[in-house]
């Protein structure tokens, strides 16, 4: 069963040009597969909420004929799809991550993270965390007893090759030592993107994720995540962006 989805943020009045794109794409491509096309609301980020903007996405979806067969309004066998709906199941595999190894707990307050990455900035090296935590064994019950605030870490591993084969691009291969030991579960208990939208994508039974190519260097993490959880891949597709004469976006 071929199954797409989009995964819009309503962090903006409406959907944007370059989404309703991605939106055709993904619509056309269930349709032509008698699969379903989903739309997930990905709402974990709560400074950029818009209000009314949820509700505007799935209007313009419609007003273009791109309409859903699985959203937050209709629900769909895999509901809710609303990320802010689901905060209990991230944060139950971010725990699972730390216990089988791939995760760990960070308490390194914001001042101190702010300091380090000033001080990488200074010595022009690309901002990443130290991974001061990463081996500090810190357990969540002594945290939350003591009321420590924590985050979850993805514990990158080293001198990895990741191996992405996408459906425009052919294969692609990155190095886990470009990449960050990503947060994926915040102090407030919200997951961050990268871990929500691989949860969701794996529970939701996305066959396809068709997306714009800005999020290709998210995927070596997404693969990581895959991994670790002993899930299988989905098909990833990275479109091109729609740009203007002058090639800005
Ligand atoms: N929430 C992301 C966005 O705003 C989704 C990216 C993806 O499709 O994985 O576009």
């Amino acid at each position: 069963m071929i199954r797409t989805r989009i995964a819009p943020s309503p962090t903006g009045e409406d959907l944007h040009i370059g989404n309703l794109y991605t939106a055709l794409i993904n619509w056309v491509f269930a349709r032509k597969n008698k699969g379903k096309f989903i739309v997930r609301i990905e709402d974990t980020d709560r400074q950029r909420l818009v209000l009314g903007a949820e509700k505007q996405i799935i209007k313009t979806l419609k007003d273009y004929g791109l309409e859903a067969d699985e959203d937050p309004k209709k629900g769909g066998p895999y509901s809710p799809y609303r990320q802010s709906e689901r905060l209990a199941i991230y944060q139950k595999y971010a725990h699972l991550l730390v216990e089988k190894g791939f995760a760990y707990y960070c308490i390194c307050s914001k001042e101190k993270l702010e300091k380090l990455r000033k001080e990488q900035q200074a010595k022009k090296q690309i901002p990443k965390y130290d991974g001061y935590c990463r081996n500090l064994n810190l357990s969540d019950t002594d945290l939350e007893k003591k009321k420590i605030p924590y985050v979850i870490r993805l514990k990158i591993p080293k001198d990895k090759k990741i191996i992405i084969k996408d459906l425009i691009r052919g294969q692609i291969i990155f190095n886990s030592n470009d990449l960050d030991d990503q947060v994926i579960l915040k102090s407030d208990g919200y997951p961050t993107y990268h871990l929500a939208v691989v949860i969701d994508d794996h529970l939701m039974q996305v066959s396809h994720v068709i997306r714009a190519e800005e999020w290709l260097p998210s995927t070596p993490k997404h693969v990581l995540l895959y991994q670790a959880f002993g899930w299988p891949l989905p098909i990833f597709c990275h479109l091109p962006i729609l740009r203007n004469p002058d090639r800005s976006k």
